[in-house]
């Protein structure tokens, strides 16, 4: 992959995860972000060989990626109960299994509801769900990364604030490879400010010092239907919001994220979304 922007947006799979590489081309994407198997279900079905061997020529042909994999949003890396906790184990090691059989570079993990225990004990679940779900498999030399998404915030929700991620990030470093998934408007609805000049440097100085720049290879871009500090996590079209475009024109040109990929998670109402929000997201760059 060469280091030039990249822009691109969660697609479907219907008819093979493949076929999303083809997807995001017509659409004027260079990256993309999928599900590996459907987002509320247990069970999930292996990957077909000939299918993760076309999704690797299609990218190559086509230089598009990285391969953002979103995780199922039944895991839940730091459940009290043991049966959940077990079931997200297994389920998340499948997740990795078929990340690394399709080539992804990214899965994009929630860090998951700590409810009945401690902040404390949460996290210190979900490392170790974390830490046990990769056990035994091999990821060095892929470049392949386990990135932890920042959260709304809602209550007993890990990872609303960087500082949680950082520390979840931190502690599972030895032991797999990780990364930082930031979405904007789980940003500005947990509180931060990306929309105002100011408030947008004071967040910036809050990401050096905590998950840092370099660490940060997704950023979801979402507008948001939501207040700044609501905590309520419902994703708006690219400038339709309550953010607005500005806080993206940043962040697509702020060279301390030359590196990262921008993803969009936007509503699709109508299937003119998809390439509607890729463009307004390319419109911006400078
Ligand atoms: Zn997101
Ligand atoms: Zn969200």
């Amino acid at each position: 992959m060469s280091a030039k922007k990249r822009i691109g947006i969660h697609l479907g799979t219907t008819g093979g995860a493949s076929n999303a590489v083809e997807r995001a081309v017509e659409i004027g994407a260079n990256t993309f972000q999928i599900f590996s198997s459907s987002p509320r279900m247990w069970r999930a079905p292996k990957v077909k060989p000939e299918q993760a061997e076309r999704m690797r020529e299609l990218r190559k042909k086509h230089d598009v990626g990285p391969l953002v994999i979103h995780t199922s949003y039944l895991v839940n890396v730091c459940a009290q109960s043991d049966e959940i906790r077990e079931k997200s184990v297994a389920a998340f090691r499948g997740e990795i299994e078929r990340a690394l059989a399709y080539g992804s570079e990214a899965l994009v993990l929630h860090p998951g509801s700590w409810k009945g225990l401690t902040r404390e004990e949460g996290l210190t679940r979900a490392a170790d769900s974390i830490e046990r779900a990769i056990d035994g498999l091999s990821w060095q030399g892929t470049g392949f990364e386990i990135l932890i998404e920042n959260t709304a915030g809602a209550e007993f929700s890990l990872g609303g604030s960087f500082d949680q991620v950082a520390e979840l990030v931190a502690r599972l470093r030895p032991v797999a490879p990780m990364g930082v998934c930031l979405d904007t408007c789980h940003t500005h609805v947990a509180g931060y400010d990306l929309v105002t000049p100011d408030g947008y440097e004071e967040t910036m100085k809050q990401i050096a010092t905590t998950v840092t720049f370099e660490a940060v290879k997704v950023w979801h871009c979402n507008d948001a239907k939501a207040a700044r500090g609501s905590k309520l996590d419902r994703h708006e079209h690219i400038g339709e919001g309550t953010m607005g475009l500005e806080p993206f024109r940043r962040l697509l040109n702020d060279k301390r994220f030359a590196h990262s990929a921008f993803v969009a998670e936007t509503p699709v109402d109508s299937p003119d979304d998809e390439i509607k929000n890729v463009r307004a997201l390319w419109a911006l760059v400078k």
